[in-house]
């Protein structure tokens, strides 16, 4: 069945396509994928998030985009996080650092971002992936990039971050937008993602 999405509906944690293992692309430059990645994008910006799995527009393959910049929940986005558009198809992690790191995440389809939450993962990461032009590239990534593509790649195999997340951590966004006005300046490790 065809479930249209218009840069509207994030696909919600209860839904089964959140919790399945999604399908390696096989033709990345079919129509098909190509239209996945226009409504990635367009969901990724109604949505104000930095980055966004395929499964969470419904689509049950593995793609995912990243776009590190200012939104809603990061007025505060200092520039050298600042990441363009990238598009990843069929991701495959090639190593992780042993350094781990805690930060704020989110998620655009556990009650729509209105949960977050401290989760711990590597600080950096090297994957491979293919563009949307079918072309290999391999991308060391650190800092708040390294944190949202590990957690898109989550998607891609059924696990969000409130599987790995420091439950007595939650909270909610109104409170979460305060706690980051306050230590702006402060805690500037304390990064934020709505994805
Ligand atoms: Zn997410």
């Amino acid at each position: 069945m065809t479930n249209v999405m218009h840069g509207t509906d994030i696909t919600q944690i209860g839904n089964k396509l959140i919790r399945a293992k999604a399908k390696k692309v096989s033709n990345p430059t079919s129509k098909v994928i190509q239209t996945i990645i226009k409504d990635l994008v367009a969901s990724m910006h109604t949505h104000e998030l930095v980055g966004i799995a395929a499964p969470q527009i419904a689509k049950s393959v593995r793609v995912f985009i990243t776009e590190i910049r200012k939104t809603q929940l990061r007025k505060g986005q200092s520039i050298k996080n600042v990441d363009p558009l990238r598009i990843f198809i069929n991701p495959k992690v090639l190593s992780v650092s042993k350094e781990k790191t805690s930060g704020w995440e989110g998620c655009g389809s556990i009650a729509f971002a209105h949960l977050f939450g401290v989760t711990r993962r590597p600080a950096s990461v090297t994957i491979e992936a293919l563009d949307e032009k079918g072309k290999k590239f391999r991308l060391k990534a650190g800092g708040l990039l390294a944190r949202v593509i590990q957690h898109e790649i989550d998607h891609l195999d059924g696990v969000v971050f409130t599987d790995k997340a420091d439950a007595s951590t939650y909270m909610s966004r109104d409170e979460y937008l305060k706690l980051r006005a306050k230590k702006k300046r402060k805690e500037p490790c304390a990064k934020s993602t709505g994805r």
